[in-house]
């Protein structure tokens, strides 16, 4: 028999690096929790330590096929978030973000689960106000590499504000900044990780163009308590909510940080940078703030100190 406060809960994507984070902190609140992924991205290892608990449940799906669960809140998480992982298949990121969106809209709908969609800071593009605000409508190239994913992500926003006007259904939109922790895929070519696995190889740190284009960064443990109130809070709380640190940072001082924390031999190394690489980002959270009551706390400094460790097993 379920408790009272214990409720149903789907995560898509949730073997993923932001998923398992998810899922084990809703699994240790004593929830019911259903994780679907299709592992594209990811594999077990990352919800190992789940898969025993009477309280989760794993199941093979690809979220752009139709999926009949009885559930009462659904976070959907399910795609590809780093440019190697979304560029590889980019037919495959547009179906996900889309129809993996109107799947997940139709089961909340059906079922009236309130849901949350994964959004992103890629809506903004290459933004040209600074620091980025939610009622800014970005700066996208519609037919560039990263646009499988931004447009992607824009449509399932769209999709999602008109299923809440259209069907009332009751909707959290969370656009997210560049977040980072253990359980990142190593080879999924993003900053941080990359960063990490060439400082601790020794290896020449890849920074792309003069590497003074910049990033937010947000611990995952602060993102995934950011998701966790975001979700709890009253039905008229839809977003988009921008959730991320504003800590700023240039890409040179991030792999300057990273050598310093590992003690790496590594030395910088200019590469072309990637066409519509993002200038600069960083989030507004004033609406976070004040309607969740929810602001980042771990350093960058100290997030990498608790990340590094990660990659430094995977590695042994
Ligand atoms: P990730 O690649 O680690 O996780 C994504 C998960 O989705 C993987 O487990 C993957 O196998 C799964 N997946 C992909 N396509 C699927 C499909 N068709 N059906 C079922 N599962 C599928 O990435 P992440 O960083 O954990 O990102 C999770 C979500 O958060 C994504 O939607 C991403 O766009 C969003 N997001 C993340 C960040 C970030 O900095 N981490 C920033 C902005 C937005
Ligand atoms: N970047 C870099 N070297 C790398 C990987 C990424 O200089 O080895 C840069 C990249 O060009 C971008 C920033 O770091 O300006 C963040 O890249 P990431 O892929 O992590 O995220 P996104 O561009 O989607 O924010």
């Amino acid at each position: 028999m379920r408790l009272h406060t214990q409720k149903r809960i789907l995560v898509t994507g949730g073997s993923g690096f932001l998923g398992s984070h998810l899922c084990k902190r809703l699994v240790n609140e004593g929830h019911d929790v259903l994780c679907v992924d299709n592992f594209f991205t990811s594999s077990k290892e990352n919800i190992t330590e789940l898969l025993d608990r009477p309280n989760f449940e794993l199941m093979r799906h690809d979220v752009t096929f139709p999926l009949f669960v009885e559930v009462d809140e659904i976070y959907n998480l399910a795609c590809p978030a780093s440019p190697i992982h979304y560029q590889h298949d980019p037919v495959q990121t547009t179906k996900t973000s889309v129809h993996g969106a109107i799947n997940m809209l139709g089961l909340a709908k059906r079922i009236k689960a309130k849901i949350l969609q994964a959004s992103t800071s890629e809506v903004y593009g290459d933004p040209e106000v600074h620091p980025q605000k939610e009622d800014y409508w970005g700066h996208v190239n519609p037919i560039g590499i990263r646009s499988c994913y931004d447009e992607g992500k824009r449509c399932a926003e769209t999709l999602f504000f008109d299923y809440n006007r259209q069907h009332k259904l009751r909707i959290k939109v969370a656009r997210i900044f560049n977040t980072y922790g253990p359980n990142m895929h190593p080879n999924d070519g993003r900053v941080v990780s990359n960063f990490i696995m060439q400082a601790l190889q020794n290896q020449p740190i890849t920074l792309f163009g003069d590497g003074l284009q910049t990033r937010s960064f947000c611990y995952v443990d602060d993102l995934i308590e950011g998701f966790v109130r975001f979700m709890a809070s009253a039905d008229d709380v839809i977003g988009p909510i921008n959730m991320g640190n504003p800590g700023e940072f240039t890409i040179k001082e991030l792999a300057e940080k990273v050598i310093e924390l590992t003690g790496s031999k590594s030395k910088l190394s200019y590469e072309p940078l990637p066409s519509d690489d993002p200038t600069q980002r960083q989030p507004d959270i004033s609406v976070a703030k004040s309607t969740l009551n929810w602001e980042p706390i771990v350093k960058l400094e100290e997030g990498l100190k608790k990340t590094i460790p990660y990659f430094e097993t995977l590695l042994r």
